[in-house]
This record gives structure tokens, sequence and C-alpha cells, in this order.
């Protein structure tokens, strides 16, 4: 069985790519599961560069072939920021909520049409010795709204609302937000590669 290292101590991430392939014989590891606790430092201008450096210093430590992923909010009103710096909006030490409500703030005297924003996400597949494998992107498009709504999912997903469900992303199941995410597009894109370079692994 091919073991395949996902860069993430989030569990429901892993499942997410193991419902994507179940066919294939992977064993699916954490960082958690290999035990690696020290994170790479997310010093890139892009998600694609963030990803890059995280899947290749992971598969270089584990000897594993590595997939991770980096995404974050782009609202249009700030010029498409905070993009990679979507985590550490405001500051150190806030909370999840305390972040979109500086973002409501920010943006409080843009009108409805002015405030569309999309959720980016960049996974890309990297080999121990650094090769590139693959890599994929995914891209879901919304609005910031003026009020949070919703109790399901995490981060900005109370305030970004998606028109096509005329509900925010926090009101969807975690079904229906796997269909339409930019992580789940971006995972989707990806499985065609991640299988065809695991059946060359496999023979
Ligand atoms: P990460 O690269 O997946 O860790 O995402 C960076 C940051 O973007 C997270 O800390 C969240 O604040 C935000 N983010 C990414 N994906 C989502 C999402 O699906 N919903 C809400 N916020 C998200």
């Amino acid at each position: 069985m091919t073991k395949l290292l996902v860069a993430t101590h989030n569990k429901g991430k892993l499942h997410n790519f193991a419902d994507m392939l179940q066919d294939l014989e992977i064993e699916w590891l954490s960082l958690d599961d290999v035990g690696v606790t020290q994170d790479v430092a997310e010093t890139g201008r892009t998600f694609r560069e963030n990803s890059v450096l995280k899947a290749r210093a992971y598969a270089a430590e584990t000897g594993l072939l590595t997939l991770a992923d980096d995404s974050g909010l782009e609202v249009d009103a700030l010029n498409g920021a905070p993009g990679v710096y979507t985590a550490r909006y405001g500051g150190a030490g806030l909370t999840a909520v305390q972040r979109y409500q500086k973002l409501l703030d920010d943006i409080k005297h843009v009108p409805e049409a002015q405030r569309t924003a999309r959720f980016r996400c960049v996974i890309v597949l990297a080999a121990p010795d650094g090769t590139l494998l693959g890599e994929s992107e995914g891209v879901c498009k919304g609005r910031i709204a003026q009020v949070p709504a919703g109790d399901n999912g995490f981060g900005y997903d109370p305030v970004f609302y998606l028109p096509e469900f005329d509900q925010t992303m926090s009101q969807l199941t975690a079904a229906q937000k796997h269909q339409i995410s930019h992580r789940g597009r971006a995972m989707q894109a990806i499985a065609p590669r991640l299988r065809a370079v695991l059946q060359g692994t496999t023979g």
C-alpha cells in the first residue's frame, strides 16, 4: 500500500481526499500520524508558493509523497487582500469571529455590488526529492455579507455569501460546502493526477 502524507493536522481534510480516491490502495497519513510537530513557515507571496514550500519540506523530512494545500480569501474592495495573510488578518491572537468582524468593519461603507470576493485554494503534490508531480487550483466566488449568518464551517464562512444558494457558506451542510468550495474543487481537480501518479508508483 502506498503511503501518502497530507500536510495537515486536520483529519477532515484527510477524509475528504480519501473519500474521492476510495478505490486506490493508499495509506492516508496526516502530519500527526507521522510525528511531524514543527510547522513549515508560510513565507510565500502566493498560495502556490506556500503550497510548494510545505509539500517539498514535509516530503523531504518524511521521505513520503506529500500533498499540501494553501488557501485564503481575496476581497476585491481590498484589492485582493487578505490573500495569503487571511489566517493572520487583523493581527496575532484574534479569534475567527474577531477576524471576520474586522473584515466587516474594514468594508462597512462598501455597497453590496462591490463586496465581491473569492476563496482560493492551491494544492501541490511533491516527491521527497523535491519534484513537483502535480498541482491544482479551486476558486469559490461570492460576496462579503453585511452581517454574519450560520453555524457550520469555520473561519470566514459566516460572512461569505453565496448568491446561488442565497445563503452564507456557514449555512451549508459540510457535504454541500465540499461540492462547491475552493478546497473541494481543488481536491477534485488534483484527483486524476494523484491517481495517475499513484498507479504509476504501485504498478
Ligand atoms: P488554510 O491555508 O487552509 O490554513 O487557510 C488559511 C485561512 O483562510 C484560514 O485560517 C481561514 O481563516 C481561511 N479559510 C480557508 N478556507 C476557508 C473556508 O473554507 N472557510 C472559511 N475560511 C477559510
